[in-house]
């Protein structure tokens, strides 16, 4: 027991997304033989099908590997900002951190923001530099290097040069690794615990832990208590990734394993939680005399959006699957809401807007569920006379009532604010001027500029979160062909100059289709969405007007034809008087259609213009 203790070494490969840890830990379960050599494909760790689909890592993903005589525990992780959340934990459980840095693109923003990360953990860092089998001449090399040494204020001799791809150096990396990250700090003597840094429903072993054992060793069938949602269990399976489930006898102090509950309530496990031996089976279910792990903070959710079944009788589907999703993605948050055209839905919360996208695809591939999904809001703060705080989850919570013809104006009284980032912009120079049209688009303030190295530049800006999550990303990328980058952190509440445009249609407000926008956009925004709902919504067969109202005025309109059913048609050539006649009384029917003003908007109307 004692000896392969001592030859543990947990550790993770960071990195921004694309600079190659998951080929790199291809290479490391080729090395050690992890993996059968017939089972072997690219970026095996991405296990999940959509992962590797997006070609893109969403999860981490442990690995336990033996090489000369030391059990490596690797954790492969996620790049994109989005799934920070599966980064800080993984570093929470481990002593090392890989950073790999492709040498072509050079350090990126999520390069940085990963290694603050892993600094705040006082993790080892072991700086690698990737992909060199594209660059045979050498001068881009030193120049990555150059960079990474002076960010982590290091010898340039102290960087690995690797190619993933080709395994060029790799062996090195695992020699490295050996060589300087810390063996955990041997505690078995004491009483069992245990981090859970990550969680998986399973239907027959119920929730299965990912553990960090901390203290002391856990024996299968031994019976668990979970410290912060206080739950009893007794343990079913415990084992080893290889990475799939391995069952084993014994988890002991430093190691990285899984612990098989039984559980089957989703919300009783929970990231962050310490598991210990229930060793007191007294009347109160009280572990004495053991501590908590510090567990995470737990991250705050900044995108929110209604997600509804199709089918309102799945709703209670929906309910379950979130509970389970939200066992393998942590950070998604989601409590149930009403719409009256909708039914019984959720209100979501996200960290970005592509974790909403994957946490989506997610719902309706792993739980097979049809959704109704709107389009993404930030939270906004109302503030009033008294000071009193409201949040706004939704433009229907908005105050004043904003009827045309109503006097009152919105928000009166009231202090607007949104939440504003702190964004960080890295890219070449060459593409600067592209990438500042970019952020002139956007409703982008310039706070400043640093130099990373002669031809690269961090920009600093703080603008609205509402801004970035709609398609910023995209532009940022193609703008600079992919080669800037960036990360953002909330800075916090700032005021700001908003304005809910409100649509009626046939002249009844359709609360659905109102909006929350900067007053300046007020207009051309009132007008972008008219003509959606235009091209979307059938004739009737009277003519309706869409009208976009902000404070109580009309501030645009657009009309729908009606439906020209031609009545005169049949009356070939027939005489004038008895055309005019029927065109008379298709008008008074029309008027009459009109006065009852009911008109029928189709259910896949609102789909379509708000998603
Ligand atoms: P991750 O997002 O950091 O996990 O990156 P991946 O491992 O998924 O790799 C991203 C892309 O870079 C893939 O197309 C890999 O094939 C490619 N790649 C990774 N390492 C190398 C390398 O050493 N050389 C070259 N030429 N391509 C690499
Ligand atoms: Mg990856």
């Amino acid at each position: 027991m004692e000896t392969i203790k001592k030859q543990i070494r947990n550790f993770v490969i960071i990195s921004h997304v694309d600079h190659g840890k998951s080929t790199l830990a291809d290479r490391f379960l080729e090395l050690t033989n992890a993996v059968p050599e017939e089972k072997m494909k690219e970026q095996f760790l991405d296990m999940m099908d959509l992962e590797r689909e997006k070609g893109i890592t969403i999860k981490l993903q442990p690995c336990r590997m033996e090489y000369k005589g030391f059990i490596l525990n690797l954790i492969d992780t996620p790049g994109h900002v989005d799934f920070s959340y599966e980064v800080s934990r993984s570093l929470a459980a481990v002593e090392g951190a890989i950073l790999l840095v492709d040498v072509i693109k050079g350090i990126q923003a999520q390069t940085l923001a990963n290694l603050e990360l892993a600094k705040k953990q006082d993790l080892v860092i072991i700086p690698v530099i990737n992909k060199i089998d594209l660059l045979p001449a050498t001068a881009k090399i030193e120049e990555t290097k150059k960079e990474l040494a002076k960010i982590l204020d290091i010898s340039e001799q102290d960087i690995l040069s690797i190619s993933a791809k080709k395994g060029t150096n790799v062996e090195k990396v695992l020699e490295k690794v050996i060589e300087k990250v810390p063996l955990p700090i041997e505690k078995k003597e004491k009483p069992f615990r245990a981090l859970i840094f990550d969680s998986k429903y399973d239907a027959y072993k119920g929730v299965i832990a990912y553990v960090r054992v901390v203290d002391g060793q856990i024996e299968t069938n031994k019976e668990i208590y979970l410290m912060a949602s206080e739950t009893e269990a007794k343990i079913k399976e415990l084992g080893y990734f290889k990475p799939e489930f391995l069952p084993k006898d014994v988890l002991s102090a430093g190691e990285i394993g899984y612990i098989a509950t039984g559980i089957k309530e989703p919300g009783k496990v929970r990231v962050g939680d310490t598991i210990t031996k229930l060793k007191v089976k007294s009347e109160k279910l009280k572990v004495v005399d053991i501590e908590a792990l510090p567990g995470y903070k737990e991250p705050k959710p900044v995108v929110f959006v209604s997600i509804y079944p199709e089918n309102s009788k799945k709703y209670g589907l929906l309910k379950e699957s979130l509970s389970k999703l939200k066992l393998n993605d942590a950070s998604l948050y989601f409590e149930p809401e009403h719409k009256e055209i909708f039914g019984q839905g959720f209100r979501c919360g996200f960290l970005g807007s592509l974790h909403l996208e994957i946490a989506v695809e997610r719902l309706r591939r792993e739980f097979d569920l049809e959704l109704i999904v709107f389009s993404p809001s930030v939270v906004y703060k109302i503030i009033d006379e008294n000071n009193k705080e409201t949040l706004i989850y939704s433009s229907a919570d908005w105050p004043g009532s904003l009827y045309a013809g109503s006097k009152s104006k919105q928000g009166e009284g009231k202090k607007i604010q949104e939440p504003y980032v702190k964004l960080e912009i890295i890219t070449l120079s060459d593409y600067l001027g592209k990438v500042m049209k970019v952020l002139d688009e956007f409703e982008t303030k310039y706070i400043g500029t640093e130099y990373l190295g002669p031809n690269k530049l961090l920009l600093i800006h703080y603008c609205p979160l509402r801004e970035i999550i709609t398609g910023f990303y995209d532009k940022l990328m193609s703008a600079s062909q992919g080669y800037a980058s960036m990360n953002y952190e909330i800075l916090g509440y700032q005021k700001s100059d908003l304005k809910k445009i409100e649509t009626l249609i046939a002249e009844k407000k359709e609360e659905v289709f109102s909006k929350i926008v900067p007053r300046n956009k007020a207009y051309s925004e009132a007008r972008k969405f008219l003509k959606k709902i235009k091209e979307v919504l059938p004739p009737q067969q009277f003519s309706v007007a869409l009208q976009a109202v902000v404070d109580g005025k009309i501030i645009a309109r657009e009309t729908v034809r009606a439906r020209g059913k031609d009545v005169i048609a049949p009356l070939y050539g027939g005489d004038y008087t008895r055309k005019r006649k029927l065109l008379e009384k298709q008008k008074k029917g029309k008027k009459k259609l009109k006065e009852r003003g009911k008109i029928k908007i189709p259910s896949d109307v609102y789909l379509k213009v708000l998603s």
